[in-house]
């Protein structure tokens, strides 16, 4: 199965419809896409790629991520989305480490990093638009591009992931993992209908890229915004305009759109008519930020949990389970990312991998087709993490005996202070209720009485002053002592890497460098 047939069926179904919109400009029709994929895979081919040679797209959201990226599966290429933030050295080393052998870019980025390239193309360039008329001109139909005979357990996507631990390991992701994530977003996140319009305003090299699959299934309309990055004020006017849009997000996107709507004074209303559905996911929503998008922004929120190893699948918790405010356990299950999606089985898991019983906290373990053929050129690394078919995630959880996973957080992460686990996510989830905290993010220090000590850093809201006392005494209220920090330490922003994580070994290495300098 080729991901590309996806797009042929409707590029005959509905040829004239618009497909791809720039801002709120038609940029292609479902034809038009399916010919331009035509025409760079036949391209592709003329410049001696051949099936299973990778192909870098280094560039923020655009348009053309699209139309490469279903040119790259209809001739059996891998494509390695990129982010486009990504530091110059990073991008270097994925090139060292993937041999791509042509790019594709756009302006904002360093094409020097190209060089070593056999090609690279400009998404808005003569060369690229010549690359698309060559092989237009050379082939009248669309129809006699031969389409790759993909196997469904070849790699379709190369993804990097986002290292916010070590370098970069490059995740497998193949057609069936595409396939099997696109089917169960209907089944488990949402129903799309050919009405619908999804926008990319997270960067198209991870997980919102991701969903041009459920939605180019369904036949919906994808739109790029022409800031080509997150302004809430543009998704909003998008959504006004075209009609309700579907996006993935981040939670700090999230609490980006729902300030936008309360400084603006949107009504619920209003924002329904801008956003029919807002998956978030990728990092912890607290439960401060949740109650507050819902109460602003209406029931338009789903959670969920998956990691590039198991691309978008792992659980989730839907619009009902986040509207059932009447459930006994209601608070609970705002907190947790919610039940296993329909094609994966969960497990918490002992060290040895052993499947530990509901509410015993252990390593998160996932199984099914959404879970990767393994890491690129890295055997040690994939028995590592894929044990008797088990994705071992590395993320800390317990299960309920519903079924709902809470996460914990990453187990190196954990904080061991006086022979007790501390996981921060709890104390973050408790300083976020404070008043006057915009951010929070709790790691442990080396300290020689309790082996770790628990440190936080509080970013206060705007216009907010803090006192650390009455901070203190928040937490001695919500959590026990013992898990209470030890330090505070204000700051005007948290590290975060390019999809809005919060880098945890940064704030451990700016304590081990304060702790020297002072
Ligand atoms: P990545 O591979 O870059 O997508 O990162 C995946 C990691 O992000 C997971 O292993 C989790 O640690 C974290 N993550 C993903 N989704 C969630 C979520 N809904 N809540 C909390 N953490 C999440």
């Amino acid at each position: 199965m080729n991901l590309a047939q996806l797009l042929i069926r409707w590029g005959r179904l509905k040829s004239d419809q618009p497909a791809i919109y720039f801002g709120t400009s038609v940029w292609a029709t479902f034809g038009q896409w399916c010919a331009r994929a035509a025409a760079l895979a036949q391209a592709f081919r003329e410049l001696g790629l051949v099936p299973g040679d990778r192909v870098l797209l280094f560039a923020q959201n655009h348009p053309r991520y699209l139309e490469v990226l279903l040119g790259c599966w209809w001739a059996g290429l891998v494509a390695i989305p990129v982010n486009a933030r990504l530091h110059p050295k990073e991008v270097q080393w994925i090139i060292s480490h993937a041999s791509p052998r042509i790019g594709f870019f756009h302006q904002t980025v360093n094409s020097a990093l190209f060089s070593e390239l056999e090609k690279c193309f400009e998404f808005e360039s003569a060369a690229m638009d010549a690359l698309l008329a060559s092989a237009l001109n050379g082939s009248a139909n669309t129809r006699e591009i031969a389409v790759h005979e993909t196997g469904a357990d070849d790699t379709a996507w190369l993804f990097y992931t986002s290292g916010t631990t070590g370098r970069p390991k490059g995740v497998q992701i193949t057609t069936r993992n595409l396939m099997t994530m696109g089917l169960c977003y209907f089944t488990d996140v949402d129903p799309v209908t050919p009405d619908d319009f999804m926008v990319y305003a997270a960067p198209m090299s991870h997980g919102a890229g991701l969903y041009c699959i459920p939605h180019l299934i369904a036949g919906a309309r994808h739109v790029v915004p022409q800031s080509g990055g997150v302004d809430p004020a543009e998704l909003f006017g998008l959504g006004h305009t075209l009609g309700p849009l579907s996006t993935f997000a981040a939670p700090t996107i999230v609490k980006r759109l729902v300030e936008y709507a309360a400084q603006t004074g949107l009504s619920v209303t209003q924002c329904a008519a801008a956003f029919k559905t807002i998956v978030y996911g990728g990092a912890p929503m607290y439960v401060a930020d949740i109650e507050r998008a819902l109460q602003v922004m209406g029931p338009r929120f789903v959670q969920i949990y998956g990691q590039g190893e198991t691309p978008m699948v792992a659980t989730v918790l839907s619009r009902q389970h986040l509207s059932q405010i009447h459930h006994p356990r209601y608070r609970e299950r705002i907190a947790s990312v919610g039940i296993a999606q329909t094609p994966v089985q969960i497990r918490i898991a002992d060290t040895e991998g052993k499947p530990l019983a509901s509410g015993e906290i252990g390593e998160v373990l996932v199984k099914g087709d959404t879970v990767m053929r393994g890491y690129w050129q890295d055997s040690a690394a994939t028995q590592a993490a894929i044990r008797d078919s088990w994705l071992f995630t590395g993320d800390v959880g317990c299960l309920d005996k519903d079924g709902f996973l809470t996460l914990k957080d990453r187990s190196k992460d954990l904080i061991i202070s006086g022979g007790s686990n501390i996981y921060p996510r709890e104390v973050e989830e408790v300083l976020m209720t404070a008043a006057g905290v915009a951010e929070a993010a709790v790691v442990g220090e080396p300290d020689p009485q309790w082996g770790e000590a628990v440190v936080a850093f509080i970013v206060p809201a705007t216009g907010a002053q803090i006192d650390l006392a009455d901070l203190d005494r928040h937490c001695m209220e919500n959590i026990a002592r013992f898990k209470r920090p030890k330090r505070y330490i204000l700051t005007a922003s948290l590290p975060k890497n390019n999809y809005g994580k919060v880098l945890k070994t940064a704030l451990r290495e700016q304590l081990k460098t304060s702790l020297q300098t002072s």
